[in-house]
């Protein structure tokens, strides 16, 4: 056996024992990895594999901020610039409290795959911090932008690392930021994606994540002679990611009855459309305020303390942050006849409930091929940015489309069984690996 993944992973985690995000990421990879590896012996010479796993520079760094009443806080921030092989590091930032070290090198080496699927030549990066926006004033948000980028500015540049959003990274934050990155370079560069469009940023980007998942879920669906039109769907997360693709998805024809933050989930029957939709896409983005307010507003069912995945659909779309989907709602999903599950935030299912629909030979897709379009978008930014130049919005949907279709084809190309099954999650992993892998063995050591 060339790769051992008992034994690979054994190392990384003697290394790094506490980042368990990051060993699931890892092994997930690996295990798809090594059967290719077998037939493919020159991806495993010259410790290209530990050579993949180790970010190429991590940076923590001090962000001190004044809140409003004149005391001092502090929090800690990351940006883990991960492989650079086939193009600058490109990857977003997260701000949660939540996030720790193992948040942000999970997320940032998944943008190694992801990054590559996209076939634009985007490196992979990723960053944020243990900073909880909610309840804080604009202001204060602004002033813990500045802060950030007032340490970050000097290893982020439009050649060499381009941040974006994430959860908790909105236009409003990456206003901030690029506004202190500017003051400070004193350049009009582009440096962020994900900017509005007045300043520098492509039409279509709020949407591309969420509209690149349906646009894969048509896909999938079509491979299957099915179509979105008459499904019903469950959605997680309502941010920046959720909203659009509910948006997507209602345009489409499918019908999505649920929607979920992390106290409860609302359950709407007749589907989340017309009035009801654009509530809902501002619910988060612009206001902040939890699901609840959905069901309170409208009067339809709002479960407490439970995920949407109890509910019977024939597609479940899990959109909000890793691991919100564990063994036993894939077991339930599962029971309840769901179709096709597909990832929308980065890495929601946990490795239990991904085997399962493996297992079972349902559609599953992984969020680093469905959920790839932002990212893509991203790219198409980069490029108006260099060229002084906007295309439509027409323009970039269509290539949007393009993007998903052609990572669909990967994951078709390196996922497909002998008995005609394509595992995506292998498709995606093989598919992204091959392009990184290439590189690096063209660049030497
Ligand atoms: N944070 C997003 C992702 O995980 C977008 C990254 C980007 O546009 O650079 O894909």
């Amino acid at each position: 056996m060339i790769l051992d993944v008992d034994k690979f992973m054994a190392e990384v985690m003697r290394k790094d024992p506490l980042e368990k995000e990051y060993h699931q990421s890892v092994r997930e990879v690996m295990m798809s990895i090594a059967p290719f590896v077998e037939k493919n012996p020159q991806y495993a010479e010259n410790k290209l594999l530990e050579r993949m796993i180790e970010p190429e520079r991590i940076i923590t760094f001090r962000v001190p901020w004044i809140d409003d009443r004149g005391a001092v806080q502090v929090n800690r921030g990351w940006r883990i610039q991960f492989n650079s092989a086939i193009g600058p590091f490109k990857g977003g930032i997260r701000f949660a409290p939540d996030v720790t070290l193992d948040t942000i090198k999970f997320l940032g080496f998944e943008m190694i795959f992801k990054n590559s699927l996209t076939s634009l030549p985007l490196g992979a990066a990723k960053g944020g911090a243990d900073f909880d926006g909610v309840g804080k004033s604009d202001s204060e948000v602004m002033r813990f932008c500045q802060s950030y980028i007032n340490e970050l500015h000097r290893h982020i540049g439009p050649n060499t690392d381009i941040p974006a959003g994430d959860i908790g990274v909105g236009h409003r934050e990456i206003g901030y930021m690029y506004g202190q990155y500017k003051r400070i370079m004193d350049e009009f560069s582009g440096v962020f994606t994900g900017k509005k469009i007045g300043w520098g940023g492509s039409l279509i980007r709020p949407e591309a994540t969420g509209y690149g998942v349906a646009y894969f879920v048509q896909c999938m669906l079509a491979r299957k002679n099915q179509v979105l039109a008459g499904k019903r769907v469950s959605v997680s997360g309502y941010g920046n990611v959720g909203s659009y693709l509910i948006e997507k998805l209602d345009e489409l024809g499918a019908k999505v009855v649920t929607a979920a933050d992390p106290y409860g989930y609302i359950y709407d029957e007749e589907g989340i459309s017309g009035e009801k939709l654009d509530y809902i896409k501002d619910l988060w983005t612009v206001y902040r305020r939890p699901i609840k307010d959905y069901a309170d507003k409208y009067g339809v069912t709002y479960v407490e303390g439970k995920r949407p995945w109890e509910v019977p659909v024939d597609i479940a779309i899990p959109s909000s942050r890793q691991n919100e989907l564990d063994e036993s709602d894939a077991k339930t999903l599962i029971k309840n006849g769901v179709i096709c599950v597909c990832e929308a935030a980065n890495m929601p299912s946990t490795e239990g409930a991904m085997h399962l629909f493996t297992e079972n030979k349902l559609l599953f897709a992984p969020g680093k091929a469905a959920n790839a379009g932002g990212v893509a978008v991203s790219g198409l930014e980069m490029a108006q940015n260099a060229m002084h130049y906007s295309w439509t919005s027409e323009e970039v949907d269509e290539k949007l489309h393009g993007f998903m279709e052609n990572i669909h084809q990967t994951c078709l190309d390196y996922g497909t069984e002998e008995d005609g099954y394509v595992n995506y999650v292998n498709g995606a992993n093989i598919g992204g690996f091959v392009k990184v892998a290439d590189a690096m063995i063209d660049l030497g050591v």
